[in-house]
């Protein structure tokens, strides 16, 4: 059986973060839907071209293109073991599209990791996000800074900071979460699924509570 996580919490909490860290330790596929879309973008698709119109706004892209798009993910090869989900669903529609998807490859959302952190705090750690251009490695200015300023450690690509990450575009991302989002804690809390996981500490503490959370649920 594969293990499929889904991880939740507002913009900049650090799911980006500790899917990558999870990912390499469980040898799982990570999905992430922000870094799908910016791959798209930069690629020029058609599917890049309509999805950019919605974030450079600050708002979700339609549930059908995502829906779509997440589907053509998980067909991949590398998610038979399972994957960790990092920015979908981001609503209940796709809550639902993801269930009926996973029965497809007889899986299921085994568990939830709530990530949060007060808004404070995200909007901090959003404004000194740095993103490799390459491959989506992320930084932070001052918590995780790279060796070389600009440069990604890993793949010495160029680092950039989000178009939507600015200030005015952060402000409407958080409050499309609090509409759009938070409904999906309550969903997978009344599943049983959710597990709170207090993301205002240190990376490796979050990456610490994280694991423990969930290490009985690999299938
Ligand atoms: P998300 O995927 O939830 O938007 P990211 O993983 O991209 O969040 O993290 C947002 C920013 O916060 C990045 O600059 C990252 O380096 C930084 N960051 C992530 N986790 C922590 C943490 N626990 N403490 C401080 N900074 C963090
Ligand atoms: P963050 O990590 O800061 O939360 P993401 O990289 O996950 O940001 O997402 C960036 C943007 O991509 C979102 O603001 C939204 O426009 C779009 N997006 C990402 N995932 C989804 C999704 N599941 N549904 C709709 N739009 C999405």
């Amino acid at each position: 059986m594969a293990t499929f996580i889904v991880l939740l919490g507002p913009p900049g909490v650090g799911k980006g973060t500790q899917a990558k860290i999870l990912a390499n330790t469980k040898k799982l596929a990570h999905i992430s839907s922000g870094d799908l879309f910016r791959e798209n973008i930069k690629n020029q698709t058609e599917l890049g071209k309509h999805a950019k119109s919605f974030i450079d706004k600050g708002e979700l892209v339609p549930d059908g293109v995502t829906i779509g798009m997440i589907r053509e993910r998980l067909n991949r090869a590398d998610c038979k073991p399972g994957a960790i989900l990092d920015g979908f669903p981001r609503t209940p529609v796709q809550a639902v599209a993801l269930e009926k998807m996973l029965a497809e490859f007889k899986g299921q959302v085994n568990v939830v990791p709530y990530i949060s952190a007060p808004e404070a705090v995200v909007v901090g750690r959003i404004s000194g996000r740095w993103t490799c251009r390459l491959n989506g490695h992320i930084y932070h200015q001052m918590f995780n800074p790279p060796k070389q300023t600009g440069v990604c450690d890993i793949d010495s690509s160029e680092l950039y900071q989000r178009e939507d990450d600015k200030v005015e575009t952060v402000t409407i991302r958080i409050r499309v979460y609090l509409e759009q989002t938070i409904p999906l804690v309550e969903y997978y809390r009344k599943s049983g699924k959710l597990i709170e996981i207090n993301g205002e500490q240190a990376v490796e503490q979050v990456s610490k509570d994280l694991y423990s959370a969930i290490k009985n649920h690999f299938m």
